[in-house]
């Protein structure tokens, strides 16, 4: 069933188990999210992205995951990932998401807090939820500039100080995950390290002075005990996106190799559909979400 996130997140589950936000665009993707939540009686949230949004078409994408979380037996909420602009966010939230994430984290902090404030107004105002991101997420055109990531992350009092103010309901932090896959071999080194080592330290430092649940971005190829153990500190969303496309990715490369002579499109996705469900169904395991409704 299509859910308020609030029945998701909230003051009970923090510390003892998170649930993911699965990012889709098309049919198969939504499909393979929504069978693995069942399969593991699993709440969940779906994600669109700006860019998601542009290659379905927003009604389409829209439509298409409401009807599939309707008729779901979990319940299933649905949030926009990154995004700066504000109209876009109130068609949306008339829509019926939600939740919706304002970034703003490219502009001063002065700005980034205006923009914030203004979004939390009108949804607030509606009953949606807002998160915003504090400290930059490491990914795309980040990794160019990106030498040891310290200065790119969340800093604690300044968190603290972001949510009083604008009153947001979750919060992004950056702590060592990052969008995508790097292709520079040696960014790809620098960063690896960094995913693979999730700064705990300072998610404990946040949780000391911050209050709401936290969202880590980027949760891709971060290591399931890295997963785990980000939980305890407050951690109730991990966006996870890549690590469905390698699999959806790779089972539809070897299907299209191993049998050249089909042409029916349906027959080429269904094992890469499966795949990815395969994947979703291990995140749910590993974050504790398996067995929660
Ligand atoms: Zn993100």
């Amino acid at each position: 069933m299509l859910v308020h996130i609030g029945k998701l997140i909230n003051r009970h589950m923090l510390g003892k188990y998170a649930v993911p936000a699965f990012n889709t665009q098309d049919l198969e993707t939504t499909l393979g999210i929504v069978r693995a939540a069942q399969a593991q009686k699993a709440p969940i949230i779906i994600q669109t992205s700006v860019g998601a949004l542009e290659y379905a078409g927003i009604e389409e994408l829209v439509g298409l995951i409401k009807t599939e979380a309707r008729q779901a037996r979990v319940p299933i909420a649905l949030h926009q990932d990154h995004c700066h602009d504000f109209n876009l966010l109130k068609k949306l939230i008339d829509l019926g998401y939600s939740s919706v994430m304002i970034d703003a984290s490219h502009l001063p902090y002065k700005e980034n807090l205006k923009l914030t404030k203004q979004v939390v107004a009108y949804a607030h105002k509606r009953g949606v939820w807002v998160q915003a991101e504090l400290g930059r997420i490491l990914g795309n055109e980040d990794w160019q500039n990106v030498k040891s990531g310290e200065d790119l992350m969340t800093d604690p009092d300044q968190a603290a100080d972001f949510v009083a103010q604008t009153r947001i309901d979750t919060l992004a932090v950056a702590v060592g995950s990052m969008h995508g896959i790097p292709i520079d071999p040696r960014i790809k080194k620098v960063l690896t390290t960094l995913r693979e080592h999730i700064d705990l330290k300072r998610l404990a430092a946040i949780r000391q002075k911050v209050k709401i649940p936290l969202v880590v971005h980027g949760a891709s190829g971060v290591p399931d005990a890295q997963l785990r153990a980000a939980i305890k500190f407050n951690v109730a969303v991990f966006n996870i996106d890549t690590d469905l496309r390698v699999a959806f990715n790779k089972a539809l490369r070897a299907n299209l190799k191993k049998n050249p002579q089909i042409y029916d499109p349906r027959k080429l996705l269904a094992p890469a559909t499966d795949a990815l469900q395969k994947v979703a169904e291990h995140k749910l395991k590993v974050l504790k979400t398996s067995n929660q409704i």
